[in-house]
């Protein structure tokens, strides 16, 4: 046997490199149960940043992204239900996403977003995507995207306007860099949007270990919108706005997730067959958790500094 024992390994914080974490719970993969025993979220006890220990060896995820995994699936009623949301979200955000603007999406999966942008008028739109089924679906659709990450993209400086990153930055081992390398890629002045599950939410409270927000071991870290202002400052961005999602699918996911947890596997299934239905139920109280700031689903945007200008005349 010449595979690795393990495909998972013990990490340090990923903001700041200590290794002294307080444990905080146990968490177990309720949605796809691909791991073989729980692992453990942290407290990074010198800048209070929470990962989860141990974590897939970078190189090793396959194992852990089965071939159902949402993000690559297109035809599904919750497929639409998600590209009708994408539209919406793309109005709003139009004014940063406009030409003649060249955005990046990382970890575009099979496409959506960026089909999205250039049905709404943005032909220069750039798609980085590890998995190379994903990837070539989204070729398929007549999209530039490219199979890597982004410690493999050629970096040429000042490239891009945008780049966006849905759902992705829990998912990176190694987040700090990963924004390291977009201030480089970016002209200053430029823009990271950001789409994230906030740990600082109600419904992380409410659903323990059963909030869809955590999906270890996929995700790696769990930001609050402390850490990420901290995380941004530190590749030199500034937030420029938070907003927090409204829709109840959060709720509804972590109503499945418990009753998975619970062992009542017939009652998730039969949350599962309505699950729109359950979503609209539960918006109402994600609603105001929006409205109270706590919702476990934001979207952040932040600027890259802009350099300071240059001396005249020294
Ligand atoms: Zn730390």
């Amino acid at each position: 046997m010449t595979r690795d024992a393990t495909p998972l390994e013990h990490v340090a914080c990923a903001l700041c490199g200590a290794d002294d974490p307080e444990p905080l719970r146990w968490l177990d993969d309720l949605r796809f149960r691909t791991l073989l025993s729980p692992v453990q979220l942290v407290r990074c006890r010198r800048c209070d940043f929470r990962y989860l220990t141990p974590q897939p060896r970078p190189g090793n995820e396959a194992a852990f992204y089965p071939s159902d995994y949402d993000p690559f699936r297109r035809t599904s009623l919750t497929g639409r239900a998600r590209r009708l949301l994408l539209r919406h979200e793309v109005r709003r955000l139009w004014r940063y996403l406009a030409p003649p603007r060249r955005i990046l999406d990382v970890g575009c999966a099979t496409g959506d977003l960026l089909h999205c942008i250039r049905e709404a008028g943005n032909p220069r739109v750039y798609g980085l995507e590890p998995d190379p089924r994903a990837a070539e679906a989204a070729r398929s659709r007549g999209l530039v995207v490219w199979t890597g990450t982004l410690d493999t993209l050629p970096r040429i400086p000042a490239s891009f306007d945008v780049v966006l990153f849905q759902h992705v930055l829990e998912h990176l081992p190694q987040p700090r860099e990963a924004l390291a390398i977009v201030a480089e890629i970016l002209r200053p002045g430029g823009t990271v949007i950001l789409w994230l599950p906030n740990g600082h939410s109600w419904a992380a409270s409410l659903f323990g270990e059963a909030w869809m927000g955590y999906d270890p071991p996929r995700h790696r870290s769990v930001f609050t919108p402390a850490s990420l202002r901290r995380l941004l400052a530190h590749a030199g961005f500034v937030l420029v706005a938070e907003h927090h999602e409204w829709h109840g699918l959060e709720w509804a996911w972590g109503l499945r997730l418990l009753a998975r947890r619970a062992g009542a596997d017939r009652l998730a299934k039969l949350l599962a067959t309505v699950h729109l239905p359950l979503v609209l139920a539960c918006t109402p109280p994600a609603a105001l958790a929006a409205l109270s700031h706590r919702s476990g689903r934001i979207r952040v945007i932040a600027q890259k500094v802009p350099a300071p200008p240059e001396q005249a005349g020294s």
